[in-house]
């Protein structure tokens, strides 16, 4: 009978998994002949994406998994407007504006209505900006004082791969200091040793990717101060706030990290992380516009006007933009903060389990820094498994939490990390939590008993 068959004729569809392409292998390799039903094509491709982790259960990401049906809604409503087409779409362009000046004034630029900064595709196109304006600036310093320009260096700890390929892409010698023994993130006290004239910068972590640590951005500041009363180096320092950016100005307003401290040149953050906006943006803000060279800025007029841009990209989505400024706008800083609240009080609840477990030693609980938890095994040699192990086990609940080692000088230690995001609950936590200890029992006990089988309750 026809009721599972495409009717060639009218080309209309009455069984979507009975049609000629969904009768098939997906094609691989090279695009299909013919034309298909939009439908079918569209059930085909998102039945594969099934496959795919939940990413609420994705809890090695810092970027944001969950949205307002308002942004899904605005997003949809800005598909065809290109962030680059500020002839054309000037109120996104202007929606931009407002964003870096509001970030400018969270940050506490002196001058948060005149200063520049854009937004970018994430931290790392907008490290990549931060970097060069660094490297331009010293090498115009250097020119005038007729000094060497051939061996620029930027000195950090441990940073994100994005620091790393902006020191290879550009020329730059990266001068990462390890980590001390105890330490999760850069120490004032190490910098004199990797400083000299030809650093053009030091990057400064509010988030450290391995250990969600905070660097101290003031004392780095102090130490730097110091360095340059005994040599006369004026190293300026750039904040990577990819996550901290969007959470310390409303959880601990009190701490010192951005522009308030004078030797803060260039800040960047992820939009798509704590900035709660969907994936694809992020923003980079000078102190003040100064600081960002001319000859780095390029002028097209092929769009129409005349438009000063600074981006490794040319065409790029407006929509996650004109969704950052929606969460600003929706949310305020009291939106933020009870949203960062919520998390960091949830990591903190997950802390208190994991200290209880028994085989965990807590490197990092949820307090002074990110919404997150990290840990260790107290005695992996007599454990009986590792923390990959545990990763595995997680895994078959569908839950993704990354073990990985520590950076140098600490890569004997291995640890095991979850992020607290916006849409991950309370409730969800406290599963993955049961589902910790049902491992864990697992794990140190053999073969799965019957009552400590997943999904096999008595
Ligand atoms: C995530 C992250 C980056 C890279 O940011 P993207 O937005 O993913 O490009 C850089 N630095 C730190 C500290 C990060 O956490």
């Amino acid at each position: 009978m026809a009721l599972h068959r495409v009717s060639k004729k009218e080309d209309t569809v009455d069984d979507i998994y009975s049609t000629p392409l969904s009768e098939a292998v997906l094609p691989k390799y090279q695009m299909p002949r013919e034309s298909s039903d939009s439908r079918i094509a569209y059930a085909l491709i998102r039945g594969e994406l099934a496959l795919d982790g939940n990413s609420s259960q994705n809890l090695a990401t810092f970027c944001s998994t969950w949205s307002e049906d308002e942004v899904h809604r605005l997003m949809n409503d800005c598909l065809d407007k290109n962030m680059i087409d500020k002839d054309e779409y000037p109120q996104t362009a202007e929606i931009e504006s407002r964003c870096v000046h509001m970030l400018a004034d969270l940050w506490n630029s002196p001058d948060g209505r005149g200063t520049m900064g854009c937004s970018t595709t994430g931290s790392s196109e907008a490290a990549m900006l931060g970097g060069l304006a660094l490297k331009w600036r010293w090498r115009e310093r250097r020119r005038a004082e007729g000094k060497a320009i051939d061996r620029p260096n930027l000195v950090c700890g441990p940073v994100q791969v994005c620091w790393e390929k902006f020191a290879r892409y550009f020329d730059v010698e990266l001068r990462q200091v390890p980590l001390e023994k105890g330490a999760t993130g850069l120490r004032p006290h190490q910098l004199r040793k990797y400083v000299d004239e030809n650093t053009i910068g030091v990057v400064a972590i509010l988030g450290v990717t391995y250990t969600c640590d905070y660097e101290p951005v003031a004392e780095i500041a102090a130490e730097l101060d110091a360095i340059e009363a005994d040599t006369g180096w004026d190293v300026p320092i750039h904040v990577d706030a990819a996550s901290g950016g969007f959470i310390a100005p409303f959880l601990e307003p009190g701490l010192v990290w951005d522009f308030r401290v004078p030797r803060v040149a260039s800040i960047n953050a992820s939009g798509h992380k704590y900035g709660l906006a969907p994936l694809g943006v992020g923003w980079v803000v000078w102190r003040s516009a100064d600081l960002l060279p001319d000859d780095l800025v390029f002028r097209v007029s092929y769009l129409g006007g005349d438009m000063p841009t600074f981006a490794l990209n040319f065409s790029r989505p407006g929509g996650e933009i004109v969704a950052q400024y929606y969460l600003l706008l929706r949310l305020g800083r009291e939106g933020y903060r009870r949203v960062h609240q919520a998390c960091v009080d949830t990591a903190q609840f997950l802390a208190a389990q994991i200290r209880e477990m028994g085989p965990f030693t807590l490197l990092y609980d949820g307090r002074g820094g990110l919404p997150a938890v990290s840990y260790t095994l107290t005695d992996p040699a007599t454990a009986g498994f590792s923390l990959y192990d545990l990763s595995d086990q997680l895994r078959i609940r569908g839950w993704q939490v990354p073990s990985y080692p520590l950076p140098p000088d600490r890569e004997e230690t291995v640890i095991q990390r979850v992020l607290v995001r916006h849409g991950v609950s309370r409730d969800e936590i406290a599963l993955l939590a049961d589902d910790i200890r049902a491992a864990l029992t697992r794990l140190t006990s053999g073969a799965p008993s019957d009552d400590t089988r997943i999904g096999f309750h008595h």
